[in-house]
């Protein structure tokens, strides 16, 4: 069977950096969780942070700028967390390549796991076009990342995958 990376926010765990989940309720990812598909992840928790913890936003790029030394991932404060956040991709991608995944959905705006839209690094709860951390290496290494807002075409890409 096909498995699938999730956020684990968005399987309702309470590892947002306030201390809350995401669950999705939507019913495409319920069929998915009972078929025993979902693979739960956390890369912020996995990479070492604490919950809750403080915000962090990309300041200058976005998650592959991040990864190529570009860019890095700050606090309200000014702390650099850049590092825990590029080992917690990392991580994510061990994970997805031992379960031999190739389809991930990633919980959008987050500067690990967005996929079209991330912070400006303002804090000021602007977005612009750009990719997380986690998501900018899952798709650098051929796994595509989709949002829980585009359920369908995660659909569409499993079938096309599982016909193969
Ligand atoms: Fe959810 Fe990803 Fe943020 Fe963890 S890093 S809380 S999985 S969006």
């Amino acid at each position: 069977m096909e498995r699938i990376l999730v956020s684990a926010c968005l399987l309702g765990q309470p590892v947002r950096f306030d201390g809350t989940g995401r669950r999705s309720d939507d019913a495409l990812f319920e069929h998915w969780r009972r078929e025993g598909r979902l693979v739960p992840f956390c890369p912020e928790v996995r990479g070492g942070l604490p919950v809750p913890r403080p915000p962090a936003e990309i300041s200058g790029g976005s998650g592959a700028d991040v990864l190529d030394g570009r860019a890095v991932i700050l606090t309200p404060d000014g702390t650099d967390v850049t590092r825990h956040f590029v080992l917690g991709a990392r991580q994510a991608l061990e994970r997805a390549r031992s379960y031999g995944i190739r389809l991930a959905i990633l919980k959008e705006g987050s500067p690990s796991c967005g996929s079209t839209r991330i912070h400006d690094g303002s804090f000021a709860g602007r977005k612009i076009p750009g990719a997380g951390v986690t998501t900018a290496l899952l798709e650098r290494h051929g796994i595509a990342v989709f949002a829980e807002d585009s359920l369908e075409d995660a659909a569409a890409r499993l079938a096309e995958l599982e016909r193969r």
